[in-house]
């Protein structure tokens, strides 16, 4: 992959691979308290870590044939100004809202989702088709869903769902729902990665010269669930799968070696996993 420009003050950068163009752009950057992570393990055996945790938002964006294709849409205006950028930073990297054609969902999580309704329910990509797993849609829409296996509180649970139930149904008419690894398009392959959300979807990325992973949320941050993939987030609906399927996510790809984005990596994004110690660590790219 060719990096044609890494212009991260204008918060975004730009690759070519193959007839595709590749972009990273940030919606910015959330301040997390480190309680989020690894709940249950004692704070002195994250070492180094942090009181806070800074996650930032990369959303990648391909232009290819004649599509623009979006994953995820970040924080909209609620965590404004620190996130919700998105808007600013797909001007200067010169792609407009208008002209996105499909908007692929990883999951339903509010800091992916509420990027696309603006101030007074404005939807904010009104000509793109959202692609979001079956499963996630039915999970979120149900009157009672299943709180029990996560870490988080039920009260905060039940408040994002009605939030996350807001937003999708403002969405209605665009949606389009999937429930299988068929290609969403071509080059473009979903992979169930259950437990983060049941619809948490990773997707195997085939458009351009050089295959790559999107890993969406396997990873929040870029040392200590690399390092540690059972130690988890409270954000995970079920944690015990969520910390599974992480391990075996992170097993793949570092077999692999194969190119991978990760939403809440380091900007780009873009980057490989490799094996260390027990478990493994994030090498950017
Ligand atoms: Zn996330």
């Amino acid at each position: 992959m060719l990096p044609l420009m890494m212009n991260h003050p204008a918060g975004f950068a730009v690759f070519r691979s193959g007839k595709m163009e590749i972009f990273s752009v940030t919606d910015g950057e959330v301040i997390y308290e480190d309680r989020c992570f690894a709940p249950g393990i004692p704070r002195a055996l994250l070492g180094n870590s942090p009181r806070h945790f800074i996650l930032p938002h990369n959303i990648l964006v391909l232009r290819f044939s004649n599509r623009v294709v979006m994953f995820d849409a970040g924080n909209g205006y609620y965590t404004a100004p620190e996130a919700g950028q998105l808007q600013y930073h797909l001007h200067a990297a010169g792609i407009t809202p208008e002209s996105i054609t499909d908007i692929i969902l990883t999951h339903a999580h509010p800091d992916h989702i509420n990027g696309l309704v603006g101030t007074g329910e404005r939807l904010m990509f009104p000509g793109a088709r959202i692609h979001l797993s079956q499963a996630e849609y039915d999970f979120w829409m149900s009157d009672a869903p299943d709180f029990s296996k996560s870490k988080n509180t039920v009260a905060n649970l039940l408040q994002t769902q009605q939030h996350i139930k807001g937003i999708l149904r403002l969405l209605d008419n665009q949606l389009h729902l999937f429930n299988s690894t068929d290609a969403l398009m071509e080059g473009i392959r979903p992979l169930a990665a259950p437990g983060h959300t049941p619809g948490h979807t990773l997707f195997a990325i085939n458009t351009g010269e050089e295959p790559f992973i999107h890993m969406a949320d396997t990873c929040h941050e870029d040392e200590l669930l690399f390092r540690h993939p059972d130690w988890g987030t409270i954000f995970d609906i079920d944690f015990e799968q969520a910390a599974q399927t992480r391990r075996n996510t992170l097993q793949e790809l570092a077999d692999s070696g194969q190119l991978v984005f990760g939403y809440h990596l380091p900007a780009p994004g873009f980057g490989r996993v490799i094996p260390e110690g027990d478990g493994f660590a994030w090498k950017p790219q």
